[in-house]
């Protein structure tokens, strides 16, 4: 039994090479993708596979027999390219390329090949076995692509091999540097840089970035042809083949001269820009502190008037008649306004140099501080919502509000009785306050001015104050990141209204 078993298994190995020969011509015959098929010694047809029937059009009966040059275009039966082919596969063992062959139906396709050279025991040729892949569709894309970026004239675009050599050159690189193809092909790219650039080693450096890391980006200035420098924008990419060698770079370059020339342009503007500001800035300081000291100093020399009319109206009144007496008072309520004067100018001026710490800040809190100072709160009206909060600098914000108050309870015809309401709402992200007068309202005309200082519409005989007040709520309200305006026509009465970012 045990023998009859092993008697087996060595006939089953004996006839083992016949099976594993007829699965190999099973697969060989069921690929399509590649035709593969056998020549003899002089290249005559004599197997013929599924993917060569696909790939060439020809069945097996009608092909096994022929001459395989039967695939070959005139022009190369001309030159015995078929013949040449068989010689160089028998001398080297194979032969490899790509070309165009022809179709049974007369069509021709790209074809990528490689035959073999297939010999016996002794090295006696037998034949050839030849494997032949279609690559029309890659051909096609490859060169729609080339002709794609040679068609480019934006960027030059163009190869370098190892060494930084060039290998090929599109139109935007003759455009932009100026060489013709023929004549820069196989010179180093390391001509475009500049003298500097080159003595630095900087082609070197690119080639190097772009092979440690795959990737090179940089700007910088490059030569042309005839002499003159562009601002390039580069980027070159290491090509590796399907084995991870490094073959070459691509590089895409722009002129960006134009742009250079705007930014530097720019950056100039900004640095005489910068140095005016800083001039400006330290002209404001000396100002500020200016007019700090000087209304500082004012005030004793005030005090000493207003203090030597009061002393001289008591001490010596009687002996003064009643011209002098009404000198006197002139005299002291003349040092009263100046001094007011001076008081709303250190304000003013304090504004723009003190820090505003900025907080939450409940409106109607801020009200209760303008209430407890305005005289006339009979005709005071608010309307605002409890809970109401914005950002802001409490006495700041007290400050504008009792300006904007006091205005409207001021300006107001003779036979008016004065009515101010003040409102508050949320909009969006801000909260809208307004003061509304029924007085003489401003013409449009003088809306802006009004908020500068020193600037009044009225004398001091219809309408005491100083100017200063419009100027303060502006300064005070745009350090606090808020907006001010008013509406108002003459005659009309006037709102003026201020918004804050609400808390
Ligand atoms: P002042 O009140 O001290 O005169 P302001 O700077 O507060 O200074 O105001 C500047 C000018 O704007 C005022 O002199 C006045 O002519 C005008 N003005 C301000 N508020 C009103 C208002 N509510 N109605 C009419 N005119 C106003």
């Amino acid at each position: 039994m045990a023998n009859r078993n092993l008697t087996a298994m060595r006939k089953r190995e004996a006839s083992s090479d016949p099976d594993s020969e007829l699965v190999l011509v099973r697969l060989v015959d069921a690929v399509e993708d590649y035709g593969i098929f056998l020549l003899d010694s002089r290249g005559y047809i004599t197997t013929w596979n599924a993917g060569a029937e696909r790939i060439n059009g020809y069945k097996a009966e009608e092909i096994i027999g022929q001459h395989f040059s039967k695939f070959y275009r005139k022009e190369d039966l001309d030159s015995d390219k078929p013949g040449m082919e068989l010689r160089i596969a028998a001398e080297a063992g194979h032969f490899q390329d790509e070309g165009w062959r022809i179709r049974r139906d007369g069509s021709r396709f790209w074809a990528s090949v490689v035959i073999t050279a297939v010999r016996d025991e002794q090295g006696t040729l037998l034949g050839f076995g030849k494997i032949l892949r279609d690559r029309t569709e890659r051909r096609r894309a490859e060169q729609h692509y080339r002709l794609l970026i040679e068609g480019v004239t934006d960027y030059a675009i163009f190869s370098l091999d190892v060494e930084g050599n060039i290998t090929s050159w599109n139109t935007g690189a003759e455009r932009i540097k100026q060489y013709a193809a023929g004549e820069i092909i196989g010179q180093n790219f390391s001509r475009f840089y500049t003298p500097e650039d080159r003595a630095a080693g900087l082609p070197q450096k690119v080639l190097a970035t772009a092979r440690a890391s795959g990737h090179y980006e940089g700007e910088g200035w490059r030569i042309r042809k005839d002499g003159s420098r562009f601002w390039a924008s580069v980027v070159v990419t290491a090509i590796y083949d399907e084995e991870g060698q490094l073959t070459g770079f691509s590089k895409v370059t722009r002129d960006n001269t134009e742009r250079k020339q705007l930014l530097d342009q720019i950056h100039r503007h900004t640095e005489e820009l910068e140095i005016q500001i800083r001039e400006r800035e330290a002209t404001n300081a000396d100002l500020e502190s200016f007019s700090y000291s000087v209304s500082h100093d004012l005030r004793a020399p005030l005090r000493a008037i207003e203090g030597f009319a009061t002393a001289m109206r008591e001490d010596y009144g009687r002996l003064l008649d009643d011209t002098a007496k009404d000198y006197l008072d002139r005299i002291s309520s003349a040092a009263v306004r100046m001094n007011v004067l001076v008081q709303d100018l250190l304000d003013y001026s304090r504004l723009s140099r003190v820090e505003l710490p900025l907080e939450p800040i409940t409106l109607r809190s801020a009200i209760e501080g303008v209430l407890g100072q305005v005289e006339d709160r009979e005709h005071l009206e608010v309307e605002i919502p409890a809970g109401l909060k914005v950002v802001a600098n409490h006495p700041t914000l007290v400050q504008v509000l009792y300006n904007l108050i006091c205005n409207g309870l001021k300006f107001h015809a003779p036979d008016v009785v004065p009515h101010v309401v003040v409102t508050a709402e949320k909009r969006d992200n801000q909260v809208r306050v307004e003061v509304a007068d029924n007085g003489i309202g401003i013409e449009p005309a003088h809306h802006q001015r009004i908020f500068q200082v020193f600037e009044r519409l009225h004398g001091a005989e219809a309408y005491p104050g100083t100017g200063i007040g419009l100027a303060i709520v502006k300064r005070g309200i745009e350090r606090m990141d808020g907006k001010v305006g008013l509406q108002s026509k003459l005659g009309e009465g006037a709102k003026f209204w201020f918004e804050l970012p609400s808390a």
